[in-house]
């Protein structure tokens, strides 16, 4: 069983404090029927800083290979992912910009005393699942049967009429 990670967000930036640790497939809640069972255990990291800016910010990187069943064939597909994401800490939701003001190299949280670490790397993950994942068609394993239902050459088809009218 991973260990829960519960921080205080806002703390957790201004001393500048980090976290390493890996997740394993079981130990996750939302994703965990997404994938299957190749899926490997992931890496993550997640550190907090005050920025120039004088922005509290956390970054979080995780890295690791999970597997998802192709929806062409349902066999197992494996996926490398590697996430690196920043977070600003706000207040409230009102401190968040306007979405048109918003760039995308970063996104808003709102500071919490107790913030559970492992939902956010979930969040992360179920964001950077693909949404309807396929093999390319020559490692799928539908490949041979979509050959099979290709339409027949039509010059044998011209051949044969030939044959039939002689
Ligand atoms: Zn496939």
């Amino acid at each position: 069983m991973t260990a829960q990670h519960i921080i205080n967000s806002l703390e957790f930036a201004r001393k500048s404090l980090e976290i390493r640790d890996t997740i394993a497939h079981s130990d996750l809640q939302r994703a965990k029927d997404l994938l299957t069972p190749e899926t490997e255990s992931l890496d993550w990291r997640l550190s907090g800083e005050i920025s120039a800016d004088k922005k509290a910010r956390l970054h979080l990187s995780l890295t690791g290979n999970v597997a998802v069943p192709c929806q062409r064939c349902l066999e197992p597909m494996m996926i490398a992912l590697s996430i690196s994401s920043e977070f600003i800490l706000v207040k409230d939701e009102s401190e968040i910009p306007p979405e048109e003001d918003d760039v995308k190299d970063h996104d808003y949280l709102v500071a919490e005393a107790e913030m559970d670490v492992l939902q956010l790397v979930e969040d992360e993950i179920l964001l950077a699942l693909p949404y309807a994942p396929k093999h390319e068609i020559k490692d799928c394993a539908v490949k041979a049967e979509v050959n099979e239902r290709k339409a027949p050459n039509p010059f044998a088809v011209l051949r044969d009429f030939k044959v039939v009218k002689s």
